[in-house]
C-alpha cells in the first residue's frame, strides 16, 4: 500500500489527466464488484474455490441440445442461488457512483466492464459495454438481439426469439462462447478512440479484455490502474493507485468538482 502522502499525489495526478482527456475510457473487472459484497470467483472466497470451477465445455453442451443446456442452466441455478442472492442483493458502492458521476461531468466516456451484475447502469452510468454479457439478459444466438430474462417463458426448451426464432441464450458468456460481435466491435472502438485508459479493479489477465489497455498504451495513450494489488499492467500505468475503486474515486471526483465526491 501508498504512504499516504503518496496515494494523494497518484489522485492528484489522475484527476489532473482525466480532467486533460478529452475521451476516457474505463475497462472494469471484479474488484468493483467485490466492494458490493458480490463474491470474486477465484480466490480464497471465491465462488469457484467453494463450488468448483463451471465446466468448460458450457457452449458446446449448449451448442449441441439447447434444451438440455436450459435444464442444466436451471438447476445450476439453485446449486449458485447464494452467488445470486448476493448478486440480487447488491447496490452500486461510491466507486460505481463516482463513475457514473464522471459520466454525468464529462469527463469518463465509457465503461467497458467484465461484471455481469448490471451494478453501473443502476448508478446512473449509460455509456457501457458488457463484454462477458449481463445476467439479467437473455440473447439470441441467431440475431444478437436481448431481451429481459425474467420476460422469457420457459415451460418450451429452449426459449425462441421472437424476433427470428433462434435459440435464447443467457446473455453472461460461457467459457469457450466468443464474446459478442456487437460488444466486441464497440470495445475495439472506443480502445481506438480513447486518449486515457483507466483500468479499474482487475489485474486483466483474462484476453481479450487485457488486450485494450495494451493496445491503448501502445498508442502512447496514458494508463491510470485503480487496484489494491499490482498487477501485469501496473508497470505500463503512468499513474498508479494502490488502492480500491470506491475509496479512490470519489476523492479524484472531488478534485474535479470540489463538494461532488463527498456523497
Ligand atoms: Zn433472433
Amino acid at each position: 500500500m501508498h504512504e499516504p502522502d503518496e496515494l494523494s499525489n497518484a489522485i492528484e495526478a489522475a484527476a489532473a489527466a482525466i480532467a486533460r482527456s478529452g475521451h476516457a475510457v474505463a475497462l472494469v473487472g471484479a474488484g468493483l464488484s467485490a466492494e458490493s459484497g458480490i463474491p470474486t470467483f477465484r480466490g480464497g472466497e471465491g465462488i469457484w474455490t467453494k463450488l468448483g470451477e463451471p465446466t468448460f465445455d458450457g457452449w458446446e453442451l449448449f451448442n449441441q441440445d439447447p434444451a438440455a443446456w436450459w435444464q442444466e442452466a436451471i438447476s445450476f441455478k439453485q446449486e449458485f442461488a447464494e452467488f445470486n442472492r448476493a448478486i440480487d442483493d447488491a447496490t452500486p458502492n461510491a466507486g460505481h457512483r463516482a463513475m457514473a458521476d464522471l459520466e454525468a461531468m464529462g469527463r469518463l466516456a465509457h465503461i467497458i466492464t467484465q461484471n455481469i451484475d448490471n451494478l453501473h447502469q443502476r448508478a446512473g452510468s449509460r455509456h457501457i459495454t458488457e463484454i462477458h454479457g449481463n445476467r439479467y439478459l437473455v440473447r439470441c444466438m441467431s440475431c444478437g438481439a436481448r431481451d429481459r430474462l425474467e420476460s422469457v417463458r420457459l415451460d418450451r426448451l429452449p426459449p425462441l426469439c421472437p424476433e427470428c426464432g433462434g435459440f435464447l441464450k443467457n446473455d453472461t458468456v460461457m467459457f469457450g462462447e466468443p464474446i459478442p460481435e456487437d460488444a466486441l466491435r464497440e470495445c475495439y472502438r472506443q480502445t481506438a478512440l480513447c486518449d486515457l485508459f483507466l483500468v479499474v479493479g482487475t489485474s486483466a489477465v483474462v484476453y481479450p479484455a487485457a488486450e485494450f489497455p495494451v493496445i491503448a498504451c501502445r498508442r502512447g495513450v496514458p494508463l491510470i490502474e485503480i487496484n489494491p494489488e499490482e498487477t501485469p499492467l501496473s508497470g505500463l500505468a503512468s499513474v498508479v493507485i494502490r488502492a480500491t475503486a470506491g475509496q479512490s474515486l470519489p476523492a479524484i471526483v472531488e478534485r474535479l468538482v470540489p463538494g461532488r465526491g463527498r456523497r
